[in-house]
């Protein structure tokens, strides 16, 4: 079994950042990778300087590039289907190529949207069904806007997403959850309430048309506001005994550390802030404090 010192789980945007860290701490550091990053369908990429706008596939491929220079980062194209401890050791087992164990784990494998409740919302996820206004809400600033929400997340995507533009409708997609207080504020905004069940999303190469409603007309937009529910895309975590906050995502402290020694997580699976520059950001610093520790235990 090939021993590394850090093995990295999800070799996106965080977990490239933990390797660059590594890398150039002459650490030995396998990314095991299956290339799945949770925008994988956007066209473009905003709000991470120095990229802004560019293709996100196109901003990983350079990061790689980048990362080829540093001769202890190896690559691997393969999924982490499980995780155990032994002594002081993880044993990361891998769906194709057997497995490989190191003292330290990063974990930042992202989260896995679930686009599948209404139809056609997964082949508009992240074209014109977009869910953070910091990263798409510039491009579509003042336009007709849907937000697919209910009770207190619609009220507060709302407000919101008011800031980019007033031209707002709510679809609660069934009977309403809002309190009466927040219905009424929310229409003294002139914003609608559509309380009908939508039963699809109608688009053209993922370009929103229409939104079908049960026993109503199609009501007609082209930019929808939507949070789909997400897991964790591993259950490693849960495995290695990781602690997880309410929203389901892995407890770290300001230093990426969970609560179970040599484990660090970062990235989406480990923060309520889904955005680029954060996940680089964290993966950073969990590359950096991976390292520290290692130096803590062999000086
Ligand atoms: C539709 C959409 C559009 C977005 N647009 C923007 C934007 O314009 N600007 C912005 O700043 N942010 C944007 N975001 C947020 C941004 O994409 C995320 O914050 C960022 O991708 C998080 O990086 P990550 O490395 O944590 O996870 P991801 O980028 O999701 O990467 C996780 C990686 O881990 C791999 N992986 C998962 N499980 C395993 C496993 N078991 N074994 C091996 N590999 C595994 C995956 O294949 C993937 O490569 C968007 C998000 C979405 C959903």
């Amino acid at each position: 079994m090939e021993k590394y010192e850090v093995v990295i789980i999800g070799g996106s945007f965080s977990g490239l950042s933990a390797a660059m860290s590594l890398g150039r701490s002459m650490r030995k550091v396998l990314i095991i990778d299956n290339q799945q990053p949770c925008n994988i369908q956007t066209p473009h990429s905003h709000n991470f300087l120095t990229q802004d706008g560019k293709p996100p596939l196109e901003i990983l491929a350079e990061a790689r590039r980048q990362l080829e220079a540093y001769p202890t980062v190896e690559f691997i194209n393969d999924t982490a289907i499980s995780a155990s401890k032994s002594e002081d050791l993880f044993e990361i087992k891998l769906k194709e190529n057997g497995e490989v164990k190191a003292p330290k784990l990063v974990l930042a494998w992202g989260l896995k949207d679930d686009t599948s409740k209404i139809e056609g919302l997964a082949a508009c996820w992240g074209i014109s069904v977009i869910h953070c206004p910091y990263c798409h809400g510039y491009e579509v600033k003042n336009q007709p806007t849907a937000i697919i929400a209910n009770g207190n997340e619609a009220i507060e995507y709302l407000k919101m997403i008011s800031h980019w533009t007033k031209n707002l409708t709510l679809l609660t997609n069934g009977s309403s959850t809002l309190t009466e207080e927040q219905s009424q504020k929310i229409q003294s905004k002139g914003i609608q309430i559509i309380e009908k069940q939508i039963t699809k999303i109608n688009h053209q190469a993922g370009k929103v048309a229409s939104i079908s409603l049960n026993d109503a007309e199609d009501f007609p937009i082209s930019v929808i506001y939507h949070r789909a529910p997400f897991i964790q895309k591993s259950d490693i975590a849960a495995q290695l005994g990781c602690e997880f906050d309410e929203l389901g995502l892995i407890k770290v402290n300001d230093f990426q550390q969970t609560n179970v020694k040599g484990v660090f997580a970062a990235g989406d699976n480990a923060t309520p802030l889904r955005q680029v520059a954060n996940a680089v950001a964290k993966g950073s610093l969990a590359g950096v404090m991976a390292n520290r520790e290692l130096i803590e235990e062999s000086f």
